[in-house]
């Protein structure tokens, strides 16, 4: 048995929309035989890509005015849920997802899971991996209410696919006034710069840690990353020092990654850390301590100085190009 109909809130990116929303269609579509999508700040063309994932409709919600873009999915979501009555609504675990499925808890008293890391259907409900002590433990958890339970779900649970579907409607819907919930206003915006590719979606990610001790050390990072045409990514303890902007920062509170390749340069391996990259295929580290936890996970460790073994490395693969 599958759920008739799921909804999930899709977030626009550079290029439509977020890899993340395409992970939570695809896996929407798995679950369940009608999948919409309730998205913000996309134009009419998102249809296609939608469709292809398995979405049949979109809901685009249009004059946000600055409004907070999940204050506003979540208001035209809440109008119309007991009408179209869906079986469940997924969200992104980012700020916007978390933001809109708190809003719309809070709003229809709906249960909420987080940290969703897998979901399956059985015998009609969904069961549902979650993430907790930072990662370390996983618990699987069901819903007993009735109404549509919300799941937010990390990003790369799920692989997204193109399962050849015709293109999605697209609807435009008015936010209108909502109430003391549109006071909060976005007053400005600002897009990190970047050259190469974006970090969660980069196939090779080397990220650089405490162990590099100084942070003009990290432009080893970056130059390591350009060769590999991948993305440059941190520890939290080097971002908390203001080596490097939040925006590299890989675990529990930073990105989640996937590469096929993630080398960690000076990483000890804390379980906030591991969280984050863990799901990448393959795993390298570069660590002086042979006993550091980051080598428990690596598929290929070298135990030496980051200021010894990296120069070597950038050296080999340009001389090899
Ligand atoms: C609620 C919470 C959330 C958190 N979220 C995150 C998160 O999202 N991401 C994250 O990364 N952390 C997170 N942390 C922090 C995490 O617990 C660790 O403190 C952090 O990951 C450590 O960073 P590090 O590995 O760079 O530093 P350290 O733990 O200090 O490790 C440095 C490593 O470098 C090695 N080293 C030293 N010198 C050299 C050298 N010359 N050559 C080679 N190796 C060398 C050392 O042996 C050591 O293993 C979080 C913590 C909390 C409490």
């Amino acid at each position: 048995m599958s759920f008739s109909k799921i909804w999930v809130f899709v977030e626009p990116s550079e290029s439509g929309v977020s890899t993340t929303s395409l992970e939570l269609i695809t896996a929407a579509s798995g679950f369940a035989s009608t999948v919409e999508a309730f998205s913000y700040g996309v134009g009419s063309e998102v249809g296609q890509i939608l469709g292809e994932h398995g979405a049949t409709k979109v809901v685009v919600a249009a004059g946000l005015n600055g409004v907070l873009a999940g204050t506003a999915v979540a208001s035209i979501m809440a109008k119309r849920i007991s009408a179209e009555a869906p079986d469940a609504i997924f969200f992104g675990s980012t700020p916007e997802g978390r933001d809109a499925a708190a809003r719309l808890s809070a709003k229809l008293n709906l249960p909420v899971l987080t940290n969703v890391v897998n979901l399956s259907l059985e015998d009609g409900v969904l069961l549902s991996e979650n993430a907790v002590f930072g990662g370390s433990e996983i618990v699987t958890a069901k819903l007993k209410s009735s109404g549509p339970g919300l799941y937010v779900i990390r990003a790369k649970s799920f692989a997204p696919e193109n399962r050849g579907g015709s293109a999605a409607s697209v609807e435009e819907v008015a936010v209108g006034d909502i109430g003391s919930a549109g006071k909060a206003k976005i007053v400005q915006s600002h897009v990190e710069a970047r050259s190469g590719p974006k970090l969660d979606e980069a196939p090779v990610v080397v990220s650089g840690g405490r162990g590099l001790g100084q942070q003009d050390s990290y432009q080893m990072i970056e130059e390591l990353a350009k060769l590999l045409n991948g993305a440059p990514g941190a520890s939290r303890a080097i971002v908390d020092a203001g080596w490097v902007p939040y925006a590299y920062q890989v675990g529990q509170t930073g990105k989640t990654v996937k590469p096929t390749v993630y080398i960690a340069c000076g990483i000890s391996g804390a379980t906030q850390h591991m969280v984050g990259m863990k799901g990448a295929k393959n795993i390298i580290a570069i660590n002086k301590d042979a006993d550091a936890p980051i080598f428990t996970i690596a598929d290929l460790g070298i135990v030496g100085d980051v200021h010894k073994v990296l120069p070597k490395l950038i050296e080999a693969i340009k001389s090899r190009s």
